[in-house]
């Protein structure tokens, strides 16, 4: 049997249950990713911004060494995904394709779609606990996150081992080897002096590496994570789980024995409840799938947004509201693709309550500049900041002003970012 395998969201060899399932059932194999085409699909080259891009083909050209160790190589397809693979797999003589299964609406929709054209087997490899392994029907999944840990937790959290890489079969002999491909150089004169996350499988261990071991900033880190300016103040371990390149599981089986090494701590724990968010909002996603979208999200009672102002989503994009904090946010994001969690929730709560701007229009601002974009935890954290997802509160708008002096008292991110933000504005080019 000859089968294709589909990277999607996981871009890694390690701890990978479909590619293993793949690698086990198939004789040979033929390995693609699509890089989509069109404003339609997510992470879709129109979609994406220049970081995410970047450690988007950072990770493929490291997972295409891995694969060309093995004596086969990785085919980057680039246009419409359910054209892409189904052709591809027809042209390659395929029996039959095999992908993570993903659990946003879209993605859902085109896995689907190809397996209504080919035999295709999803198998779920994203989340910490897997689906299956929940005590409860996804139906009856908890409205508030607290209850959904509470009911996990119960009796002891269960997180299934992982897995060592496959065997990757070499590529067979018949199809020519896939076109070398060449990683697109960063804006040196944007990006040298700010965080720069290399995309890829080793890059990711190495930051956790760099994060447990050599730093054992995971001791902290319960202490630390609101910190707005730096790479230690909390994991960084967010482009690397959205792209796959590292699994959930994995870093959980890293803090178990990072635990037994150092010493277990409320910041060790926290990292498993920060993992959990995680999961949370993937499962919010499989029980409500398009309905993740509505302007009023999970909330029908919700009053319908009617004011949205294009100016004043111009103001926050640019970085040039009323709000030098909310500011320096935009400015870190548009000029690295990254933005800490604290200005996040900041960036979001302005736009939504004191802006008055349509949630979805901003979450695809989010969605174009994060490298870490994931769309279950992109929308399940703009719902949840606007008042429209799990949250039993009816108002959680942030007071900006409180926010600045209490995270940020003496200034220095809002100082550093709005000085860069002057240096590098929007309408000069710099993403
Ligand atoms: C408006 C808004 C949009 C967001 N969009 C995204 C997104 O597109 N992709 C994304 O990965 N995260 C998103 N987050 C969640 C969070 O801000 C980031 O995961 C975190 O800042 C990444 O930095 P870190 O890896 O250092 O996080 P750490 O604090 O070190 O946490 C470790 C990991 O836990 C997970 N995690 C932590 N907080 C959350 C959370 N609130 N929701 C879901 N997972 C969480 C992430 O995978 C993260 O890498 C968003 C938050 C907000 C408020």
């Amino acid at each position: 049997m000859r089968a294709l395998y589909w990277f999607r969201e996981d871009l890694r060899l390690q701890d990978n249950p479909a590619l293993q399932a793949c690698c086990e059932t198939a004789d040979e194999v033929v390995f693609a990713f699509v890089v989509p085409e069109g404003k339609k699909w997510s992470r879709s080259q129109e979609r994406s911004g220049l970081h995410r891009r970047q450690f988007m083909w950072e990770s493929l050209f490291a997972l295409n060494a891995s694969l060309e160790a093995h004596g086969n190589t990785l085919f980057v397809l680039e246009g419409d995904p359910v054209e892409c693979i189904s052709d591809w797999a027809r042209e390659s003589e395929c029996d039959h394709i095999f992908s993570q299964t993903c659990h946003s609406h879209d993605e859902k929709e085109t896995a689907n779609r190809i397996a209504e054209l080919m035999p295709h087997t999803c198998i779920e490899g994203n989340t910490l606990i897997h689906p299956s392994d929940l005590t409860f029907d996804l139906s009856d999944l908890p409205d508030v996150f607290s209850r959904f840990r509470n009911r996990v937790e119960k009796g002891g959290l269960k997180v299934r081992e992982v897995q060592e890489g496959p065997k990757i079969p070499s590529l067979p002999s018949s199809i020519p080897r896939a076109k070398a491909f060449l990683v697109p150089s960063r804006k040196q004169a944007v990006s040298d002096k700010f965080l720069q996350f290399q995309g890829g499988e080793s890059a990711g261990w190495k930051r956790l590496n760099h994060y447990f071991d050599s730093t054992r900033g995971l001791s902290t880190y319960k202490q630390t994570r609101n910190g707005l300016l730096g790479w230690d103040y909390s994991s960084k371990f967010s482009p690397w789980l959205a792209w796959g390149c590292l699994s959930s599981r994995s870093i959980y089986h890293a803090i178990r024995r990072y635990e037994e090494k150092f010493s277990a701590n409320e910041s060790t724990y926290w990292l498993i409840f920060e993992l959990l968010w995680r999961d949370y909002f993937r499962f919010v996603s499989i029980q409500n799938g398009r309905n993740m979208w509505r302007s009023f999200g999970l909330k029908p009672d919700a009053p319908r947004i009617s004011n949205h102002d294009e100016d004043r989503f111009q103001s926050w994009c640019a970085g040039l509201t009323k709000n030098d904090f909310v500011n320096a946010n935009m400015h870190e994001l548009r000029l690295t693709g990254f933005m800490s969690n604290r200005g996040r929730q900041n960036a979001a709560s302005y736009a939504v309550h004191d802006l008055g701007l349509d949630w979805r229009i901003c979450a695809a601002w989010f969605e174009y500049h994060l490298i870490d974009f994931d769309p279950c935890s992109n929308t399940g954290n703009w719902l949840y900041v606007a008042g429209l997802g799990n949250d039993p509160r009816p108002q959680r708008r942030f007071d900006v002003e409180w926010q600045a002096n209490q995270y940020d008292p003496e200034g220095d991110f809002t100082r550093f970012w709005m000085e860069q933000g002057q240096d590098f504005p929007l309408e000069s080019g710099g993403e």
